[in-house]
């Protein structure tokens, strides 16, 4: 389907028409307004401490090399955005192997590094994740998070069919503490962004006043921070300079909380969840109710434990009934074990799964007395789900609880360095001129 057909049919014909309007607004002949846009995103991130991640069609890269290094040599990150900018749900896996290799080859011919991946439309599939994953990609940013910020009840019938249409359009799937974390599908580690994004709210549901759209994007931090995830904006950078206030609002924001938020790059958010897969614990018991803990870990980890005493090493208060460890070897006092015990036959993508989240676990027999000696005795053989929907339902529900034990427990906090949620800044540069814009039409129709 070409560019037309799709915003017709996604947007409407009016919205369409309103959008090529905005186009001759937002886009000039020359880079000159990109540029403008772009480094005005920068500078906001940077004067907090982060870095920003934009995704760009290949096609789109070849014909802008300078800006694009310039834009990356002032610090921002660059992933991919596919060769052209089209739907991967509507090729074959063959074609969408090769054109994300060719768009690899775009950046390597410009001497840009290229580890993440995020597809327009947030068209993901299943045989895009391997190609990734094959390709030598790092992550994905594609997973949409709804956060259910906007009052639909008071959207026109329009704009809310409209709405309704964009979350189907992105797969949207619904925040939960395990959502909202980033998690590895083989080697690739996938790291979830967030919706509405700029273009729904500012474009479709037009709430261009920067208080409120401020407020719109304050309201998703504040909802994530709740539950420790990241908050990936997209912010198209040709609405950067239109957003600027409201990106700054919720800049500011984020800094103003009682815990650090972290404000990272997505491949630095892929590469701490490399580093944090591999910390371990281990358990030793000291007597009834009193056990030596070892954290193998590096010294950015973040050690939550609740419902406990801590022996011998400093703790802080965190939020709710955690507080954190600083400290590599402790003993702690406890009614409980602090950690979840496993039955021998559950299954070991359990285990794996409850690794990759952090919880220090051990296999033990749970159908005895012993069982109940521990905060959690799972007794899992099926494993959790066979679907992807069933997955991320019965991973979702299963952390919940972990996360809502009144009990003693030891774990690794989500993000480095004593953060409580995790903020990135990502756009995509669909477009840099208005030739750009228009020749979409024709790339995406010559690669659908
Ligand atoms: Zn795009």
């Amino acid at each position: 389907m070409n560019l037309v057909a799709f915003s017709i049919r996604t947007k409407g014909a009016h919205n369409f028409a309103r959008r090529l309007w905005t186009v001759f607004a937002r886009f000039g002949f020359t880079d000159a307004r990109s540029r403008r846009t772009l480094l005005s995103i920068l500078a906001s991130v940077r004067k907090y401490g982060g870095s920003p991640t934009f995704f760009i069609p290949a096609v789109v890269l070849r014909r802008h090399p300078e800006l694009i290094n310039e834009i990356a040599l002032c610090g921002a990150e660059i992933g991919s955005h596919g060769y052209v900018h089209n739907d991967y749900r509507s090729l074959s896996g063959a074609s969408q192997h090769q054109q994300t290799e060719q768009a690899l080859e775009v950046f390597h011919d410009v001497q840009l590094q290229c580890l993440g991946f995020r597809n327009p439309y947030l068209g993901w599939t299943d045989d895009a994740v391997r190609s990734f994953a094959a390709l030598g990609f790092g992550y994905d940013s594609n997973e949409a998070i709804i956060h259910d910020v906007v009052d639909r009840s008071q959207l026109t019938p329009t704009l809310r069919a409209g709405f309704e249409k964009s979350l189907s359009l992105f797969q949207a799937i619904t925040p939960s503490a395990y959502t909202l974390r980033p998690h590895f599908e083989g080697a690739l580690v996938r790291i979830p962004t967030s919706i509405p994004d700029d273009e729904m709210l500012y474009d479709r549901l037009r709430i261009t006043d920067q208080v409120a759209l401020g407020n719109l994007w304050q309201e998703v931090m504040s909802r994530v921070y709740g539950l420790s995830g990241i908050y990936t904006l997209n912010l198209h950078p040709e609405r950067g300079v239109l957003c600027k206030p409201a990106l700054n609002r919720l800049l500011a924001y984020s800094q103003q909380q009682p815990l650090p938020v972290w404000l990272a790059s997505l491949r630095e958010v892929e590469l701490w969840w490399r580093e944090r897969a591999q910390f371990r614990f281990s358990i030793e018991p000291l007597g009834e109710t009193s056990w030596r803990i070892e954290a193998n870990c590096t010294p950015r980890a973040t050690i939550l434990a609740r419902h406990l005493t801590v022996d011998n090493a400093p703790i802080a208060e965190w939020t709710g009934t955690d507080c954190t460890v600083d400290a590599r070897h402790f003993t702690v006092q406890a009614a409980l074990c602090p950690c979840i015990a496993l039955s021998p036959r559950t299954s070991n993508d359990v285990e794996a799964f409850l690794y990759e989240q952090g919880y220090l676990v051990q296999r033990v027999e749970t159908d005895t007395d012993r069982a109940a000696r521990y905060a959690l005795a799972l007794d899992i053989p099926d494993g959790l789900g066979k679907t992807r929907s069933e997955q991320i339902e019965k991973r979702s529900a299963l952390v919940a609880e972990i996360e809502a034990l009144e009990k003693p427990l030891v774990r690794y906090g989500i993000w480095p360095d004593r953060a409580c949620a995790a903020l990135a800044i990502t756009g995509d540069i669909d477009s840099i001129t208005v030739q750009d814009f228009f020749l979409r039409i024709v790339e995406a129709r010559q690669y659908a």
